[in-house]
């Protein structure tokens, strides 16, 4: 049966909204399939605002293969803003795509892509808008199956009583499974209904349906267990790894948003994961090993995505991009390619010992020279070496000092606070540190105009990392050590100016930690904030952290923990964690191992990154049945050289 599209009841709410264009699709190269012609129907959601969600490369690298597939169809869907839904509630629209304008209740599947736990409410406030029932265990057979992917999705135990699906890893591959799946249950008259298409999904070992397990737990509250109540269903689901990235080389058709976005470049993906080693980074953790783009696959994608899109920018994409084994050729030919023209180049994430001011002065060529960021992370050579970040001072000096010294004149540096074992003296220490930075500038450069912006993010523990098991500081100490860092710059007459500060008060960072490492009891305090207005909870402006404490206490109420326990609490190795049985691959006595030597300010042993030395059985390549894949001539080479002064 056809659906039709809700943009005629749409359009004439349109100039009563914010932002109105966010809801009128039409981009170039986004694309509108014949409902009748296809059998298998996607809608892919970002669950927040289209100017976010937008630029999402997940997200279009999903719907360009699903559209490109024959009798397949992939619609976006943004969280809309408040005014819109107030509307959409008083007419009776439902959530709708951007593209077809249909309602993605009437679709096969409803895909959401989690970056952030912090979008949790707004998935409620579409799936209530959409007409779907909020439970899982309430939906019927005219109900989308509701499917989790992103990095989130590694433990989505506080959100699984409202999703009936969950994939773990590169979304591809197993997409198109997913898909074939869906299609032959279909043409098979949907045999056992919903659950038996569920079933089909968690037996392949690779699609987790958080109904068919039951969770056990303690008297102390901890969890005893997560046991499969079907036959069938695996004990653990797997996360997938797409191995040959040059196979996958999307997006080709990047969307180009009508409206304004967070980041309006074509973004290529030079390459998959980090063996880097940092004990705090979830997505470095879960997404190993290293898989490289090939340098032609780069090239002729960036070639094909400027044309098809008209983007100024490229973005070369990564979690560490100095780190590929060909960037400076990378990056040389296509500042050849592009000089002269209006095109320039970005490496979005960079890591300072891997930072070659050669490279940036490359990327630069047809454009300013404004600012440089570079991501110490911890404040003291101690804290580095907690996380694992081994940066020495030395090195950053040299390294900052080397880009004032090539013209430019803003350098950014990036910090956490609330980092595990961090002391009064680790934060001050940051304040020494862009002291330093500006003293050797204007030393190095003969002028006073050089500044240093410290950038201070709160540290959140996450789950698949070595602090999965740690305490989280508690705001009160993350904010009084912030307000001792303002202090110590504010009085520096001599360099204080020439040093910003941007920093967030602690609050928002626990609720991110409650949603990271909470479990299914959890799900009510999401419920009870969604119910209580909470919309938006990612942005600053919209984030109330009273709703949050509020909610925890009715929601958690009679079961014995409360808001402490799921965040400022140290776990036991023996603890089984919400995620235990979700493998992303990582041996837990590995991961248990690094949080020991962290405690001991040992940085690991394998601080030479396995793309170059051996192996240091972190567990994932055997047990995911994967490899390191870079380009054979880098072999042995540890870094990129810093440029010497
Ligand atoms: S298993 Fe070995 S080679 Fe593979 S990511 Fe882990 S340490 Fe590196």
């Amino acid at each position: 049966m056809s659906v039709e599209s809700l943009f005629p009841r749409i359009e004439p709410l349109l100039n009563r909204v914010s932002k109105p264009i966010q809801y009128v699709g039409g981009e170039l190269n986004s694309v509108v399939k014949e409902w009748d012609e296809t059998r298998v129907r996607w809608a892919l959601m970002y669950p927040d605002a289209y100017e976010v969600g937008v630029p999402n490369q997940g997200v279009q690298i999903l719907y360009e293969i699903l559209n490109e597939r024959e009798g397949v169809l992939a619609e976006r869907a943004y969280a809309v803003w408040s005014d819109m839904e107030g509307l959409m509630r008083e007419h009776g629209i439902p959530q709708f795509t951007v593209d077809g304008h249909r309602p993605v209740r009437a679709f096969d599947v409803l895909g959401l892509s989690f970056a952030s736990e912090m979008g949790y409410t707004n998935m409620l406030t579409a799936l209530d808008l959409a007409g779907i029932p909020r439970r899982s265990a309430d939906r019927t057979e005219d109900d989308p199956i509701v499917l989790a992917g992103g990095h989130a999705a590694f433990n989505p135990e506080p959100i699984a009583d409202f999703l009936d699906a969950v994939v773990l890893g590169d979304g591809e591959e197993i997409t198109l499974a997913v898909t074939e799946i869906i299609r032959e249950f279909k043409e098979e008259g949907a045999p056992g209904g919903r659950d038996g298409l569920l079933l089909r999904l968690a037996a392949t070992g690779g699609v987790y349906v958080p109904r068919f397990y039951d969770v056990g737990y303690h008297d102390d509250g901890r969890i005893a267990a997560y046991t499969p109540n079907r036959p069938g269903v695996p004990g653990t689901v797997q996360k997938h790894t797409v191995m040959d990235l040059d196979e996958w080389p999307y997006p080709r058709n990047p969307i180009v948003p009508t409206a304004e976005s967070v980041h309006e470049r074509y973004s290529v993906e030079i390459f998959r994961g980090c063996t880097r080693g940092c004990r705090f980074c979830q997505a470095g953790m879960i997404t190993r090993p290293v898989r490289e783009r090939n340098q032609d696959t780069v090239q002729k994608m960036v070639k094909e995505g400027v044309r098809n899109s008209g983007f100024q920018e490229v973005g070369l994409l990564s979690l560490s991009s100095a780190d590929h084994s060909e960037i400076g050729d990378i990056a040389k030919n296509l500042a050849d390619e592009y000089e002269g023209t209006n095109t320039g180049l970005s490496l979005p994430s960079t890591r300072v010992d891997a930072f070659n001011i050669d490279l940036a002065n490359e990327l630069t060529r047809n454009g300013r020279r404004s600012g440089l960021t570079f991501a110490p992370e911890g404040g003291s050579e101690r804290m580095r070496r907690v996380i694992n970040k081994m940066v020495t001072e030395e090195d950053l000096i040299r390294t900052v000092t080397a880009a004032y010294a090539a013209g430019w004149r803003q350098v950014k540096l990036y910090f956490m606070c609330g980092l595990p074992t961090e002391e009064d003296e680790d934060v001050l220490a940051i304040a020494d540190l862009a002291t330093e930075v500006i003293r050797t500038g204007r030393e190095v450069t003969g002028r006073k105009d050089i500044r240093c912006t410290v950038s201070i993010g709160g540290f959140v523990p996450k789950p698949q990392t070595p602090f999965q098991w740690v305490g989280q500081t508690s705001h009160e100490d993350v904010d009084a050590r912030l307000r001792k860092l303002r202090d110590r710059l504010r009085g520096d007459r001599k360099y204080g100016r020439s040093i910003g500060l941007r920093y967030h008060e602690g609050r928002p960072s626990i609720i991110e930690g409650l949603l990271s490492r909470g479990d299914r009891r959890v799900g009510r305090i999401v419920e009870q904030v969604w119910e209580e207005g909470g919309r938006f909870d990612g942005w600053s402006e919209h984030f109330s952290y009273d709703r949050w404490e509020k909610a925890a206490e009715v929601g958690l109420a009679g079961t014995g923990v409360d808001l402490d326990w799921f965040t400022t609490r140290d776990r036991d190795e023996d603890e089984v964690l919400p995620w235990d049985h979700l493998d992303a691959g990582l041996d837990r006595s590995w991961l248990w191992q690094d949080w020991q030597d962290s405690l001991h300010g040992e940085e690991s042993l394998e601080i030479d990154d396995c793309r170059w030395t051996p192996c240091y059985a972190c567990g994932v390549c055997p047990s995911m049945g994967t490899e390191i894949q870079i380009n054979d001539a880098a072999e042995g080479r540890p870094t990129l050289p810093l440029t010497v002064l």
